[in-house]
């Protein structure tokens, strides 16, 4: 046994230091990047070009429709995993150019997994671009030698592997054939991995371990998980995330086409009315959201959970928040207006113009309620 001494950080044990900054209003910042990847085989010079903001591809996240409304915006998805062959080569076929740029095709790794995506490539050919390789545990033998796999039969996909949170499996992954590494062990918003399995690391570090170690190979990385707020999406670019990868953030809008939970809670209000004294009640909606890996996930798509496998996911419920082009406005508010504060014009600048203070135990215990 071997204990590292030097002190990991999750987001919310940092906080951007300002700046004196030549920028003059949040417009004038430029969220989009433009990236070339390392392994994929193109012509084109950018293989890339967005605002680097993705959903995962969870259920009630990921979906057809999400897809669609944020591309529109310049956003990126990656599709929940469960969809059908024929649904999957319908949406990536249809021929438009956003979807080709801006969605990723889920996948696991066992051979049915492999099947499947090579019965939908045949119907899609060069219209789908990008495949998310995903994993829980990234760290497995099998799981390098499917990307060498995919990597060799298939050089002009964009390939998307995860998850991890350390610097050598960055690189090993990319050297086996990934062009973007999805990082994150734990942080989620319904993963119960920390608890269940004592398995983790805090996601800032993470994330600055692994942009280091992909970044020296020419490659890229998603910070995936944790992100509770705008403020925490700013701090994974400023960490050097290249994307940031959303679950819980985008969970409950009318894209994710969950089923609509209608409450009523008492106020706490009592008013006079001719019947005598009522208690004001208001009326509150959610939208059911849970971890790919839960209870609720396992019956829905695999029949139940395995009985040598306990579950890693939490089910709850999510505030119903409508259409998702108001969430997505206030945090591209939020990111435009650090980059504002930390003096990055672009961006792509953000890291490089990022001092980051430790709040220590006192923000964390007093100001963050924790
Ligand atoms: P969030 O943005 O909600 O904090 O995190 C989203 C990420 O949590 C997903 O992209 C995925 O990596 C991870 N995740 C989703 N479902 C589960 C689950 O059931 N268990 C675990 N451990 N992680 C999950």
């Amino acid at each position: 046994m071997r204990i590292e001494d030097d002190s990991k950080l999750d987001y919310k044990d940092v906080l951007i230091r300002p700046k004196r900054s030549t920028v003059g209003s949040r417009k004038d910042v430029e969220l989009e990047r433009e990236f070339t990847f390392r392994n994929y085989r193109s012509d084109s010079s950018a293989h890339y070009r967005g605002i680097p903001i993705m959903a995962s591809n969870m259920d009630g996240v990921g979906t057809f429709a999400m897809a669609d409304a944020l591309a529109a915006m310049g956003l990126f998805t990656c599709l929940a995993k469960n969809f059908g062959a024929d649904e999957l080569a319908g949406f990536f076929r249809d021929g438009r150019d956003s979807r080709r740029e801006n969605a990723a095709y889920s996948t696991g790794i066992t051979d049915q997994d492999y099947e499947k995506f090579e019965a939908v490539y045949q119907h899609t050919g060069s219209n789908l671009k990008y495949v998310c390789v995903d994993v829980a545990n990234g760290y497995s033998e099998r799981f390098s030698e499917f990307i060498k796999q995919l990597r060799e039969a298939y050089p002009h996909v964009v390939i998307i592997a995860g998850n991890v949170v350390t610097g050598e499996m960055t690189e090993e992954l990319m050297l086996s054939g990934a062009d973007i590494v999805k990082v994150g062990i734990g942080p989620g918003s319904v993963c119960t991995t920390r608890t269940q399995t004592g398995v983790g690391f805090p996601q800032l570090s993470a994330v600055i371990e692994c942009a280091d170690a992909a970044h020296g190979l020419g490659g890229h990385i998603i910070a995936d998980g944790g992100c509770t707020c705008p403020g925490d999406l700013a701090k994974a670019f400023a960490a050097g995330a290249d994307f940031v990868m959303l679950g819980g953030m985008l969970a409950g809008h009318d894209e994710g086409g969950g089923e609509i939970i209608t409450r009523h809670y008492k106020t706490g209000e009592v008013r006079k009315t001719k019947n005598g004294w009522e208690d004001q009640v208001e009326e509150r909606k959610f939208v059911n959201f849970y971890g790919m890996s839960s209870k609720a996930a396992n019956e829905k798509h695999f029949g139940g959970l395995k009985e040598y496998r306990s579950s890693e996911g939490r089910e709850i419920q999510v505030p119903y928040r409508g259409k998702i082009e108001n969430t997505i406005q206030d945090l591209l508010g939020g990111v435009r207006s650090t980059c504002t504060y930390a003096g990055a014009k672009k961006l792509k600048w953000l890291s490089k113009c990022t001092t980051f203070v430790k709040t220590g135990q006192q923000y964390n215990s007093v100001f963050a309620g924790k």
